[in-house]
């Protein structure tokens, strides 16, 4: 590149990453994923850095965030706020321990650590003068902020009065090492005039995020790309009751200028933070050696799935004040600090088609098909889109540029389009009215978002999804048909039913390539060896709506035999412990079908197992009276995880809202059965609501043995045995 293409380039880049800047800070509205825009001022710094000559000093490297708006009075902040130093990966970390650290306060410095979530939202500072907050104000760029000080009044968590002196003391009356250090550096609170700037993290919840883009979607409004928009976007309201009604939270992570008060360090002072009333992270630590942050790193990244909010990284500060300052600021980075990033989970990527997918009870799922892209080390080209009203509500169409999350073992899902992206050409997208395998108008299930294909028993899509749940591990267990293969034997009518896998033979095979004789043998063998299997597995194989293994479980050890089953009525159902009133109706109306039953007859004729042996056990009772209501869409679970996981602890499933409903689990587009939860005042959970219950509610052996494909609960802590922040 000559000197006047990279003048070029570094003045395109200057004005791409301002314009993100704008959109990003000013707007709460960005149009690049952040790892887009990282890997521009990456580009930026690099070239920066190899034509020292092109560095002007307002290039965005220069600076932090964005210019102010005037929607808001400025505040100019007594000293700058800064950013923070990045590094991807372990390599960088260590470049910034010896480059900075050990080169700058020499090798033989002692050096302690404090480590702390990088929490994902926004920075902000609030000033407090003899005790009461005076002025909360964003960062703005660093050196001016916006004064937003009627809407931070709002945000739980920030203190409007400092705890007094009295009443801390009182809460420690046997002093530990750390409350005693704070509480020295507040003694002299008393004697002097007391000033303090204090400065943390406005940010959401993810449940709280997500819950609040479902409202705005519900009501035709635009959804934020993620928490931390939707935090700012919410702080930066012009109407404090707007703020007010927003879930937004606070932690404390460090101070500005001081009065009155001796600080000394980092872990001190968030000791003192929290005796003074703030929320502090209990996740920070403090560690005398590189090693132990570095190995607290790797722990901390194996529990990114298990937080509430989102967090973007780690934040490694030096902990002593004078080596702070020894070692400075570059730029609007200090040195003594870095920012290990996670790798993103979320990213803005075209939405090249949609396609609907029909499940083996008929319910229609649509899927994005989307141009490849990374997410945490992962490429996906498919996300979910959950359902037709998700799709709807959002106007996501074909050809949009979307944002894109995966967080832990979720399926990828489109979290909304792009607007400014969005070209021309692309139209609202028009959910299929028919089935796509064949042809039959779908219907609308009632009370819940999903459209269906009615044509139960006949429609091939179906039968293929139900060929590939029986023959699966947890049912009929038959090695050698998987999903190619169901396929294959539905489109070439080998089999009309699955009861038809029973009545094949060596020569339904010929002229079919790939089944030479040795692979009909074994397929032979296995089919004739799944008759045997216990009866809840066949039960979990017919593949009734709600009934997974621990349902079957309870009904084969109920009614004992297929016939019992078959010849139950609903109540007759309903009234066994921790089986619910939608389960019952589902069994009985499964039976009713003519096909079903034509199904189940060829298989008793077949030689299945129809009846049960000896009782066995379920997980828990420790939902045991409670009943549940379900709707919308969880973030994990299908509806039918869901159910038998709550049936599998003893709880009960119910169709409808009324006064005995002790909860109802809502998800993404939960309908009226929310709003009526809401009007009787009914503890509405989510997923992590209801895991957590479970948690709670488990014995400690059926903790040990959580229901199948269920998420595990968040993991406590881990006991690293350092000091910790025990709020
Ligand atoms: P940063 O997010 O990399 O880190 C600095 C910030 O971390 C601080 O200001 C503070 O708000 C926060 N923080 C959270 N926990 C902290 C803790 N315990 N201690 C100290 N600070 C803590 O830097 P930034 O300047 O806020 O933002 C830059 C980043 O924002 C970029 O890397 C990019 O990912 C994103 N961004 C994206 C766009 C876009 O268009 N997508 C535009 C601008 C910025």
């Amino acid at each position: 590149m000559t000197i006047t293409d990279v003048a070029r380039r570094v003045e395109e880049l200057r004005a791409q990453i301002r314009d993100h800047n704008y959109r990003y800070y000013v707007l709460d509205d960005p149009s690049v994923s952040d790892a887009e825009y990282d890997a521009q001022m990456r580009e930026l710094r690099g070239l920066e850095a190899s034509h020292p000559e092109l560095l002007t000093p307002d290039s965005p490297t220069q600076r932090v965030g964005a210019a102010v708006t005037s929607q808001f009075a400025k505040v100019r902040h007594p000293q700058p706020m800064l950013s923070l130093g990045n590094a991807l990966n372990e390599a960088e970390l260590h470049e910034w321990y010896e480059s900075r650290i050990v080169k700058l306060l020499g090798p033989g410095a002692e050096v302690a650590f404090v480590v702390e979530p990088k929490i994902d939202g926004l920075a902000i500072a609030l000033t407090y003068e003899n005790g009461r907050l005076r002025v909360g104000a964003t960062r703005g760029d660093g050196e001016i902020g916006e004064d937003v000080t009627a809407n931070l009044r709002t945000v739980g968590g920030v203190p409007l009065a400092l705890r007094s002196i009295a009443d801390f003391r009182l809460q420690n009356a046997e002093p530990d090492e750390d409350s005693t250090a704070a509480q020295s550096a507040i003694y002299n609170l008393q004697s002097e005039i007391f000033s303090i700037e204090v400065r943390g993290e406005v940010y959401m919840r993810i449940a709280d995020f997500e819950a609040l883009n479902e409202r705005l979607a519900a009501a035709g409004e635009k959804v934020f790309a993620n928490a931390r928009n939707s935090a700012a976007g919410s702080l930066r309201q012009k109407d404090p009751r707007l703020t007010a009604s927003r879930p937004l939270r606070f932690f404390a992570y460090a101070v500005g200028p001081f009065r009155g008060i001796e600080l000394t360090g980092q872990w001190q002072t968030l000791q003192t933070l929290k005796a003074l009333g703030f929320p502090v992270n209990r996740d920070a630590r403090r560690f005398t050696s590189f090693a132990e942050v570095v190995e607290y790193c790797h722990a901390w990244m194996a529990r990114r799935d298990s937080l509430d909010y989102e967090a973007d990284g780690i934040v490694i500060k030096v902990d002593s004040f004078a080596q702070q300052r020894e070692l400075g600021v570059v730029g609007r980075d200090p040195r003594w600090a870095v920012a290990y990033k996670f790798p993103a989970r979320e990213d803005v990527t075209q939405l090249t088609n949609i396609v609907v997918n029909v499940g083996r009870t008929g319910v229609i799922t649509p899927n994005a098909e989307l141009e490849p892209v990374q997410l945490g080390g992962v490429t996906v080209r498919n996300a979910s889109l959950h359902n037709a009203d998700y799709i709807s509500s959002r106007d996501i169409r074909i050809g949009d540029y979307v944002t894109v999350k995966r967080s832990g073992d979720v399926i990828p899902y489109v979290v909304g389009p792009v607007l400014n992206r969005r070209p021309p050409e692309a139209q609202p997208y028009q959910f299929p009215t028919h089935c796509p395998a064949c042809a039959t108008a779908l219907e609308r299930i009632e009370g819940e978002a999903a459209w269906r294909c009615p044509n139960f028993g006949i429609c091939p899509a179906q039968l293929v999804r139900r060929v590939e749940h029986f023959v699966s591990r947890g049912a009929m267990d038959i090695v050698g048909i998987g999903e190619r293969q169901a396929e294959l034997f539905v489109s070439s009518g080998l089999i009309k039913d699955v009861a038809d896998l029973y009545s094949l033979k060596a020569e339904s095979f010929d002229g079919m390539e790939g089944f030479g004789t040795k692979r009909v043998a074994n397929l032979l063998e296995a089919i004739e060896q799944s008759k045997s299997r216990p009866l809840d597995r066949l039960i979990v194989a017919l593949g009734i709506r709600f009934v997974g293994s621990v349902v079957a479980l309870a009904l084969a050890n109920h009614f004992g035999s297929l016939d019992g089953l078959m010849g139950a009525d609903a109540d007759a159902i309903d009234a066994i412990d921790g089986i619910g009133p939608a389960v019952a109706n589902s069994v009985v109306d499964f039976f009713q079908h003519q096909s079903n039953q034509a199904v189940v007859a060829k298989l008793k004729a077949a030689g299945l197992n129809t009846s049960s042996g000896a009782p066995r056990r379920l997980q828990g009772d420790g939902l045991s009276g409670k009943t549940f209501v379900l709707t919308g869409t969880l973030p994990t679970l299908t509806r039918e995880q869901a159910a038998e996981l709550i049936q599998s602890h003893g709880g009960k499933i119910s169709d409808s809202v009324s006064k005995k409903t002790s909860y109802v689990v809502a998800g993404a587009s939960a309908g009226s059965k929310l709003a009526k939860a809401q009007s009787l005042n009914i503890p509405v959970l989510d997923e992590d609501g209801l895991t957590a219950l479970i948690g709670e509610a488990a014995p400690p052996a059926a903790a040990a043995a959580p229901a199948p494909e269920a998420p595990a609960t968040p993991e406590p802590a881990p006991d690293t045995g350092q000091l910790a922040l025990d709020l």
